[in-house]
């Protein structure tokens, strides 16, 4: 199996004090790539110090190379300052700045041409699990990314079911496995030489009580972690729990 990869999704917190803190404590297991990413703000400040322990990656990317785009950011200025991975399509971003499926294919294409490395965000809304809609749902999503899966380049794809986002309930193991499947199942139809190197991943309040009892799922190969990746001693334990599931 390929190394576990734990990212922190700082989302719009944290500050320099959290960045050193981060440059000071963090610490390398082994058989686990960490991310971290902050605001992208700090990602140079953080870029700077990434080592062996983690690299550092962009929680947005323009779906433009350059030009006028006020407020934006390019795939490859992130690149410049020293990130190697980017998110694109998290529910928020989604959510809050009308991101379609077509914006983050677009967004996903630039990053990976330019050399970074990509999480696809994915996942279902409540009313869509309770309409029993999920597994169609995220099969839409991840089908609407082909282009994108059937180019080289590092690519994960992180489900994330919207109700368990920041509200403390984390989907269960199965819960969890069995969307994996249907990711893994789905990419293998659109993409399938590429099957086996999309490296799949679960976020939704993965803290560190519940970690070790998803890693202990093959089928769960990383974890995307928002709230508890802010306090050092749960992303620390987090970390911890994908070292120890893989050795
Ligand atoms: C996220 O931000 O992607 C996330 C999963 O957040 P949390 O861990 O706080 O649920």
């Amino acid at each position: 199996m390929a190394k576990r990869l734990v990212i922190a999704n700082w989302k719009m917190n944290g500050d320099l004090a959290l960045v050193r803190q981060t440059m000071e404590s963090l610490r390398a297991e082994a058989n686990v790539d960490v991310v971290v990413v902050p605001p992208a703000i700090y990602v140079a400040a953080l870029s700077d110090a990434s080592s062996a322990a983690f690299s550092t990656g962009l929680q947005n990317v323009s779906q433009f190379a350059a030009g006028a785009h006020t407020g934006d950011v390019s795939a490859s200025m992130a690149l410049d300052v020293g990130a190697s991975w980017v998110l694109v399509g998290h529910s928020e971003r989604r959510a809050e700045h009308g991101e379609s499926d077509g914006m983050v294919l677009a967004k996903g294409e630039q990053a990976l041409s330019a050399g970074l490395s990509v999480v696809i965000c994915v996942g279902e809304s409540l009313e869509e699990r309770e309409a029993g809609n999920a597994e169609s749902f995220v099969r839409s999503q991840v089908r609407a990314q082909a282009a994108c899966l059937r180019q080289a380049g590092a690519i994960a794809i992180a489900y994330e079911p919207i109700w368990a986002i920041g509200s403390g309930i984390s989907a269960s193991s199965e819960q969890a496995v069995a969307m994996h499947k249907v990711i893994r199942e789905t990419v293998r139809e659109v993409a399938p030489a590429q099957a086996d190197e999309v490296r799949i991943l679960y976020g939704g309040s993965v803290n560190a009580e519940n970690a070790a009892g998803l890693f202990e799922h093959p089928e769960i190969e990383g974890v995307l972690v928002g709230g508890a990746s802010l306090d050092k001693a749960q992303f620390a334990a987090i970390i911890r729990a994908a070292s120890a599931a893989a050795s």
